[in-house]
């Protein structure tokens, strides 16, 4: 907002030769971003998880399968032409890490398995490339756990793009798998109930011209769900939240871990994604697959 303001005035002041009074010199912003001409894909870095061996074997693999056990907690901006879409917001709010950013990041242990480093804002990544996150249209999360929800607050101006069921999972008392403090601000926020929106096969089309597909996955959570883009360069691509973490537990079939909201919901769902996937030449991005996401360009480079 300021700086579309500074770029509006300037010219003006300028003009007239008022002399005097100009705001103070502040640090060169990016230019606020216009909406693309295409649609755009951003991958931001919101940490890391260490995870303790008890934290692999969770998922019915071995660290001699996975090799690297660490997992990345990736966030992602999708710019549209009509629109922006913010998908899972990171695992330690924005302001802890600023606070802790002297100290060299900041740490949160998620679980008794599983460690939280977190070095980078999420809204200074999202300032880099024009955005701040009250720009932002939608958001979403996959599901709420609490390394998918952290910086949720912090959108609570844009539209949530919620389902009933999660929303019950994310203030239910006493679930510990949550944080309800990360996301206070959406209790009463703006939000679209994504559950009577959606086409029989649990899809929501986010921007109306099938560019980008909600899709629902549950077990998991009991609303995790998966976005399913259409992009220019790379073809049709999900980000499949936590329907895998590590990448043997798809190659070798191995069973969803027993801690899921509902193994079985976890399986079948598992199992029609996968079909889906085959079925519309789709390739499955899993979240926190660390090899995967190395290879993937981070913001401020995109996919058109
Ligand atoms: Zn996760």
């Amino acid at each position: 907002m300021l700086a579309m303001f500074r770029t509006v005035l300037a010219p003006v002041v300028l003009a007239l030769g008022i002399g005097g009074v100009l705001a103070p010199a502040q640090a060169p912003s990016p230019k606020k971003a216009e909406p693309p001409k295409a649609m755009r894909l951003y991958v931001f870095d919101c940490g890391l998880l260490n995870i303790a061996p008890a934290g692999v074997a969770r998922y019915h693999v071995t660290p001699a399968e996975t090799g690297e056990t660490r997992m990345p907690v990736p966030c992602f901006l999708v710019a549209h032409p009509k629109g922006t879409l913010m998908w899972d917001v990171g695992v330690i709010p924005d302001e802890t890490v600023e606070a802790m950013a002297s100290k060299g990041g900041a740490h949160f242990d998620v679980n008794p398995v599983s460690a939280a480093v977190v070095t980078r804002t999420l809204k200074s990544q999202l300032a880099a490339i024009g955005y701040s996150p009250s720009d932002i249209t939608y958001v979403a999360i996959s599901h709420a756990h609490k390394d998918h929800s952290a910086n949720l607050n912090e959108f609570a101006s844009s539209t949530w793009l919620a389902r009933p069921v999660e929303r019950e999972f994310m203030w239910q008392k006493g679930n510990e798998r949550v944080e309800p403090s990360f996301y206070t601000k959406l209790e009463h926020s703006k939000s679209l109930d994504i559950s009577k929106n959606e086409s029989k096969d649990g899809e929501y089309d986010v921007f109306g011209d099938g560019k980008a597909i909600i899709k629902a996955a549950p077990g998991h959570t009991p609303g995790h769900q998966v976005l399913i883009l259409q992009l220019a360069s790379l073809g049709r691509v999900m980000i499949a939240g936590d329907l895998y973490h590590y990448l043997p537990e798809r190659t070798f079939h191995r069973a969803p871990p027993d801690n899921e909201f509902s193994v079985q919901q976890s399986a079948d769902s598992r199992a029609k994604i996968e079909e889906y996937v085959k079925k519309t030449n789709t390739t499955l991005w899993i979240e926190h697959e660390w090899a995967a996401n190395a290879k993937l360009k981070k913001s401020p480079a995109y996919y058109e």
